[in-house]
C-alpha cells in the first residue's frame, strides 16, 4: 500500500486553534510524521497516511472532492458548508464519522449590552452580521423570524459598533471577546467541536480497514485522557463500600493477597480522574497501599 493514491490523505487546519490538537491526536494514535519542505504536507513515515495542511474552511470541500479521504474540522464549518450546498440544491459528499472532544465552542447570536432584548422576537427586521450565513438563514426560518444576515468574513464582533448590523452571530467559547466588545450572548444556534469527516466515495477495502483502525485508536486515545489505573488493598468486609467509591469504574479485579485471608488486592480502571478526596475516602473505608497510575493506551 504505497503509491500516492493508496495512501490516506487527511486534511488538517494549517495554522489555527485546531492545528496542534489535531496533529497531537494523530501522533498519539501512533502516526510518525515528517514535515515536507513546503510545510503544506506532513508525510507519514510508519503508516500510509499523510496530512495536508490547509485553511479550515477548505476542508469539507477537499473531502467532498476526494482530494482528501478524511478531514479534521469544526462542526460549525461542516454544518455551514453542508447547509449551503443543500440550499444550492447540491448534495454534500462527506459524512461525519467521529467527534473529537476538543475545539468546543458554540455559534451564538449576541447583541450590544444595552439592547432591550426580549427573546427572538427582538431579532425581527434587524441586520445580523455573520460568517455563517447559511446556518443563520435556516435558524431564522425555523423560528419564523424575518431578519437580514449580513456577511462578514472576519471581525464580526465590531459590526454593531460600525453601524453595519444590530446583532452578530459568531463563535463563542469563553465569552471574553464578546465582553471586550460590549456584547452579550443571547441565543445558541449550534454547539460545536472538532469532528472527523470522511468522503462518501467508497474507499478501497485496504484503505477503509486502516481508517477503521485509526478511528478505533482515536477512541482509545480519547478514553484514556482522564482514565487512571488504581490499585489498593481492601479488607474483604469493606469491599462493597470501596467498590462504590471508585470513580467511573466498571468491574474491578479482586485478587487474594499472599499470607492473609481477610484482605484482598483491588485493581480497577477509573474512567475519571482520581482526586485526593477520593483517595482519602477510600482510606477511611479501610483501603491501604493506594496507588494511582496514568493509563497510556486502551483498546476495548
Ligand atoms: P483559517 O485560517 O484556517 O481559516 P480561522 O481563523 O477560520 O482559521 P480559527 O480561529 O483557528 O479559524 O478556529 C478554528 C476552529 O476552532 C473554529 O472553526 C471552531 O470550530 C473552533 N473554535 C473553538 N473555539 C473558538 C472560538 N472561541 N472562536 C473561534 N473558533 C473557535
Ligand atoms: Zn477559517
Amino acid at each position: 500500500m504505497d503509491t500516492p493514491e493508496q495512501r490516506i490523505k487527511i486534511a488538517v487546519q494549517k495554522t489555527g486553534r485546531l492545528t496542534d490538537h489535531s496533529i497531537d491526536l494523530l501522533e498519539r494514535c501512533g502516526l510518525k510524521l515528517t514535515q515536507s519542505k513546503d510545510q503544506l504536507f506532513l508525510y507519514g513515515e510508519n503508516m500510509p497516511i499523510d496530512l495536508l495542511l490547509v485553511r479550515d474552511d477548505d476542508i469539507p470541500g477537499l473531502v467532498s472532492d476526494d482530494v482528501c479521504d478524511l478531514g479534521i474540522v469544526g462542526l460549525n464549518v461542516v454544518e455551514e458548508v453542508r447547509q449551503k450546498l443543500l440550499a444550492d440544491g447540491r448534495k454534500p459528499r462527506f459524512k461525519q464519522v467521529f467527534e473529537l472532544d476538543f475545539g468546543h465552542c458554540r455559534l451564538a447570536i449576541a447583541g450590544p449590552e444595552d439592547t432591550d432584548y426580549r427573546g427572538v422576537d427582538s431579532l425581527k427586521d434587524t441586520k445580523i452580521a455573520t460568517s455563517y450565513v447559511s446556518i443563520l438563514r435556516n435558524y431564522l426560518k425555523e423560528i419564523g423570524i424575518e431578519a437580514e444576515p449580513v456577511y462578514f468574513s472576519g471581525a464580526v464582533e465590531i459590526a454593531p459598533k460600525l453601524g453595519k448590523a444590530d446583532f452578530i452571530c459568531d463563535l463563542v467559547s469563553t465569552g471574553t471577546t464578546l465582553a471586550a466588545n460590549g456584547l452579550v450572548e443571547l441565543e445558541t444556534l449550534i454547539d460545536s467541536e472538532a469532528v472527523v469527516i470522511q468522503t462518501q466515495e467508497a474507499l478501497t477495502d485496504e484503505k477503509q480497514a486502516l481508517v477503521d483502525r485509526m478511528l478505533q485508536r482515536l477512541d482509545g486515545v480519547l478514553q484514556v485522557r482522564e482514565s487512571k489505573y488504581i490499585m489498593l488493598h481492601a479488607p474483604r468486609e469493606s469491599l462493597a463500600e470501596i467498590r462504590a467509591l471508585l470513580p467511573g469504574s466498571e468491574a474491578p479485579t479482586v485478587m487474594p493477597l499472599d499470607g492473609t485471608d481477610d484482605k484482598v488486592a483491588v485493581h480497577a480502571v477509573c474512567r475519571e480522574n482520581v482526586f485526593w478526596e477520593t483517595l482519602e475516602n477510600l482510606k477511611q473505608a479501610g483501603a491501604s497501599s493506594l496507588l494511582v497510575l496514568p493509563v497510556e493506551k486502551m483498546l476495548a
